[in-house]
Order: structure tokens, then sequence, then C-alpha cells
């Protein structure tokens, strides 16, 4: 029996965990769950799944739930705050934390599995974004086994020889035959959208992935390809690349989610439907594999399949992130940071979808490109980063 944790669990990455350990009650105990303030979405889930505990970053949210859970009479032993968060990722009982928080909100909570030792199943991106060198640092301390789970980095993973996989963070690409890390991304709604047009895109745009159902957050980062960019440093840190050894290509159909390519010429691409429950289906099961409910591909459905560069003038935030990637820390802490408010200020209408490059490009050049190796400073630098990008949202507000 493996017991897990799930960490934004009421988010798309939670539910379809949840939806993959339905299929697997007789493996899978659901042992804890964590959300930030839908008090009404976690109950229910408590209901349904019974966990031990239930933790909600809200204070308030948190206190809510208790009463609603005391007033059924249920077993779900609720859990406030940050620090709450943290607890449930480092219970002793639990094997496998589902790090699914959205945000540098999932950094604390995350690295607490991480320094538990838990084997870290990692949707939470932005965790290796803000602090990439601490993190693989961290797990390399306490053993924690990290498994990816956003779609491409299981790809990447899955096209692994199992020496690499067994030395994430710290695997020798050259030693292990790999010229080649290829980060594949379809471009999201707008790669054929005249650029003159980009100002007028609107949220429900926006948010409407051509290939994926997700989050309203990374849905926006689809569209503008910082999700792309996040990617490329999560790849850097999970795959240790060199910049040499990591190139993003555009593959619309998003059928391959990535591949490794080889020094002898030969290409491994994970191939499937573009549904998240495959690679948290294989993140739960890793080395073995279970059912994930996902419909097998069906080639003579498939039809073509086409690449492409990407055009860096379409997707100015996926050339900042790479230019941040090469910076370090505490450049792709700032961008990650920036980025988070101008998504939300765009997603509240109080900001031009062209503007978010604008604001994160201007946040990135005037912060100090100060040091930072701990997670205080990163934290110190993510505040500075926001208040900035605040300041040139207020510049640019309709
Ligand atoms: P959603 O927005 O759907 O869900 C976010 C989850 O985080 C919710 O459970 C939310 O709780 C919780 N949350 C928000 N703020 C806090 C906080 N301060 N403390 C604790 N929990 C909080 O996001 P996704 O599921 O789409 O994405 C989650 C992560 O996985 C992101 O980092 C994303 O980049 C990554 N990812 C997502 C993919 C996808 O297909 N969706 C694919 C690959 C990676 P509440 O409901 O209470 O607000």
């Amino acid at each position: 029996m493996q017991r897990i944790s799930i960490l934004g669990a009421t988010g798309s990455i939670g539910q379809s965990t949840l939806n993959v350990a339905a299929l697997h009650r007789e493996s899978i105990e659901i042992y804890a769950l964590g959300a930030g303030s839908n008090v009404d979405a976690l109950y229910q889930l408590c209901c349904q799944w019974q966990p031990h505990y239930a933790a909600m970053a809200n204070i308030d949210a948190a206190h809510q739930l208790e009463q609603q859970l005391k007033a059924i009479g249920s077993r779900t032993q609720v859990l406030a705050g940050e620090s709450g968060m943290a607890e449930i990722a480092s219970l002793p009982e639990v094997d496998s934390v589902m790090a699914a928080i959205v945000g540098a909100a999932g950094l604390v909570p995350t690295m607490a599995a991480v320094n538990a030792g838990k084997r870290v199943l990692l949707a939470n991106k932005e965790a290796l974004v803000m602090s990439g060198e601490l993190f693989i640092r961290a797990a390399e301390k306490s053993g924690a086994q990290i498994v990816p789970v956003d779609s491409e980095h299981n790809a990447i993973f899955q096209c692994l020889p199992v020496q690499a996989q067994q030395q994430i963070g710290a695997c020798d690409l050259d030693a292990a035959g790999i010229s080649h890390i290829l980060l594949t991304g379809s471009g999201g709604p707008f790669r054929q959208r005249p650029l003159e047009t980009f100002a007028a895109i609107t949220p429900a745009e926006a948010i409407a992935h051509p290939n994926w159902s997700m989050g309203p957050k990374i849905s926006v980062d689809s569209a503008t390809m910082m999700n792309k960019g996040l990617e490329y440093i999560e790849a850097r840190w999970l795959f240790n690349t060199r910049p040499e050894q990591l190139k993003v290509v555009i593959h619309p159909q998003s059928v391959i989610h990535s591949m490794v390519q080889y020094q002898d010429g030969s290409v491994l691409a994970q191939l499937g439907q573009p549904s998240m429950q495959t690679p948290i289906a294989y993140a739960l099961s890793y080395p073995h594999r279970m059912a994930s409910g996902v419909a097998p591909l069906d080639f003579t459905q498939v039809g073509t399949l086409s690449f492409e560069a990407p055009d860096f003038a379409r997707y100015p935030c996926l050339s900042l992130a790479i230019e941040a990637c090469h910076q370090g820390q505490v450049a792709t802490t700032t961008l990650n940071a920036a980025n988070e408010e101008a998504v939300a200020a765009f997603l509240s209408g109080r900001i031009d979808f062209d503007q978010i490059a604008a604001v994160n490009a201007q946040v990135l050049t005037t912060l100090p490109q100060a040091s930072a190796d701990d997670l205080e400073s990163l934290m110190a630098v993510d505040t500075m980063a926001r208040t900035l990008a605040q300041v040139e949202i207020g510049k640019r507000l309709r």
C-alpha cells in the first residue's frame, strides 16, 4: 500500500491524481489532502476520500473546514497555514507526496517533502524555477527521490537510461550517450494569430488551450510560452543540462511529449494522449506501470505530426526564461514572480495580453542581480520582484 499526500488536491493535477488513485484503491491510500482556500472543494474531497489529514494554507478556510468536518463526525484532522501544508508533506506515515500547488506558494511545502526524504512526484515547476540548485542539493542530502510529473519532463524521464533516472539532478548526459534533450511544446492557441492582434486577446481566449485542459495560470503561460520557458529551467535542473544540450521544438499536435536524442543518432520519444493522468500514473507506479484510465493512442487517428523552431518574436517570454536560466536562480526567481503578478493582472482584466512580457522584461532588467543561495534570500527576491511588477502593472493599466 502506497500512502500519498496531495498538495494542491482541489486543482487540475490534484483531481487527475485522485482519478488515477480511484482506479487503484487496493494499492494507493490517500493519507492527506491539502489546498489553498477553496473550503467547499476540499470538504467534498474529504467526504469522498476520508484522509487522515487535510490542510488549508488559508487559516480562516482551515477553521471553516474543521467546523464542517466536525459537524459530520469526520475523523479527518485539519491543519492550517503554510506550516500545516509542510506538515502533511512530511508526515512519517506518507510514502509519496504529489507536489501540485500552483505557483511560488508550492515552494516551502515541496521543500518540506524533499527534506523529509519522501518520494516527491513533482508537478509544481516553480520549486525548481526558484530554487533548482537548493532543491537538488536538498534531495541529494535527504535521499528524496524526485519523479517529474510535468508531462514533458516525465516523457524525458521515461526516455532516459535507468542509471540517469536514478541520478535526477546530477546525471552525466555525455556519459549516458545523450546529445540533446528535446523539449516539445504545442505553441499554444496563438501560434498562427497575427501578432498585431495580440493586445486584443481576452483571458477566455488565452485559457482555451488547443490540446490540454489545465488550470488558468498555466494555460496563460502556455499561450505566452512562458510555460515552456519555466519547463526549460525545470529541465536544466532535473537533467543537469548544459545550455547547448537543451532545445525547444514546436510540435502543434502534442502527441509527442518530449524526446531524448542520443549520440548514435537515435531519438527516443514518449507519445500519448494529452492527459496528465498518464504521467501521474507513471510517477505513482515507477519503476512499474499501471492503468491510468487514459484511452490508448490510435495511430490511425493521429494524422500528421509536424515540428518547427520557436519564433522568439511571437514568444518573448520564452526567450526571457532561457536568458534568465543562464543567469541563475535570482533571475529565474525574479522572472517567475513578475510573471505570476502579470498573469494575475491579465486574468483580472487589468493589463493586455502583450503587456505580460513587457512587465516581465522590465522587472528582470530592473532588479539588481544580487546573489541568493538560501531559501530566505530567494523568498526576499520573490517579494521584491512582485513589488516591482505591481509598479510596472500600474503603469500599464487598461
Ligand atoms: P490549479 O490552479 O488547477 O490548482 C492549484 C492548486 O493549488 C489548488 O488545489 C489550490 O487550492 C492550491 N493552492 C493555491 N494556492 C495555494 C497555497 N497558497 N497553498 C496551498 N495550496 C494552494 O493548478 P494546476 O493543477 O493546473 O497546476 C498545479 C501545478 O502543477 C502548477 O505548478 C503547474 O505549473 C503544474 N502543472 C500543471 C499541469 C496541468 O496540466 N494542470 C501540467 C504540468 C504541471 P484552492 O483550490 O484552494 O485554491
